[in-house]
């Protein structure tokens, strides 16, 4: 079954030059831990789709399904819920709470699922020790470093063992080692919890590593062939 599915998927911008659609009758279906690359243009309108699909900005036309639900038929309140219980989300920029330790930002998406304390302490432990990081718990993101923010960012993306992790450009903002560090650890926990990943990208290089790679080009998704990655 799919995880994540985008049907007729379509956005204008209310502000947009001459109110041309970024994209018109798009189709995405992602399986169950399937990874899948997002390439294309400046301004192709990678971004937009991530964040339609992620429930964070309104189609102006289509509908969004996340683990089966429509997202559309859903208040507010449930859209909250079903995307902290199923989507991780990564960005170009940590997005960790800096007064909070480590642990803590981790902690907080199973905390906000209704699990108690223990159980959220033991779990946020056990994935800040997968990405290396069990010797920072008690660190705040000003105390990491680049490549540690980004560790915890991907431990707390996981956390909740989402069906899908949702990443925009998720190592665009390290050095190229770093980069390739986070990007093995993020793909080999990914496995690891079967879940899924769409991931925007500009690196061929990291996006050849993959199952699938779409390129987002004059508002349409097109498979690329290996060769062409
Ligand atoms: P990408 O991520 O591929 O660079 P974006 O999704 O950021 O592309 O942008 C796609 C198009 O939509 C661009 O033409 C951009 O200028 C426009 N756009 C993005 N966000 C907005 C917005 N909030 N209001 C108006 N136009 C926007
Ligand atoms: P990098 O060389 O990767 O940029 P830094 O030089 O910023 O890393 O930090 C080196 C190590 O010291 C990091 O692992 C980080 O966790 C730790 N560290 C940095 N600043 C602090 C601090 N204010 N308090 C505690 N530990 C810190």
């Amino acid at each position: 079954a799919e995880v994540l599915r985008a049907d007729g998927l379509a956005k204008t911008y209310a502000e947009g030059k001459l109110r041309t659609p970024v994209f018109d009758g798009l189709h995405l279906d992602v399986a169950a831990g399937e990874t899948v690359a997002i390439v294309g243009a400046s301004g192709a309108g990678k971004s937009t789709l991530l964040h339609l699909l992620g429930g964070l900005d309104t189609p102006t036309a289509g509908e969004v399904y996340v683990a089966g639900q429509k997202m559309s038929a859903l208040s507010d309140a449930a859209r909250g819920a079903l995307r902290n219980r199923a989507l991780g989300f990564i960005y170009q920029f940590h997005h960790l709470l800096p007064e909070f330790t480590a642990l803590e930002n981790v902690m907080l998406p199973v905390l906000l699922n209704g699990t108690t304390v223990p159980d959220a302490s033991s779990r946020a432990k056990s994935l800040l020790e997968a990405v290396g990081l069990g010797h920072r718990l008690e660190h705040k993101p000003g105390e990491l470093s680049g490549g540690e923010r980004q560790r915890a960012a991907v431990a707390r993306a996981l956390v909740n063992r989402p069906a899908c992790v949702l990443g925009d450009e998720p190592t665009g903002n390290l050095d190229e080692k770093t980069a390739a560090t986070v990007f093995e650890l993020m793909l080999e926990l990914n496995r690891a919890e079967r879940t899924s990943l769409v991931m925007v990208t500009h690196d061929r290089r990291l996006a050849r590593r993959l199952d699938r790679v779409l390129e987002l080009h004059e508002g349409r998704l097109r498979e690329l062939p290996a060769d062409e990655v």
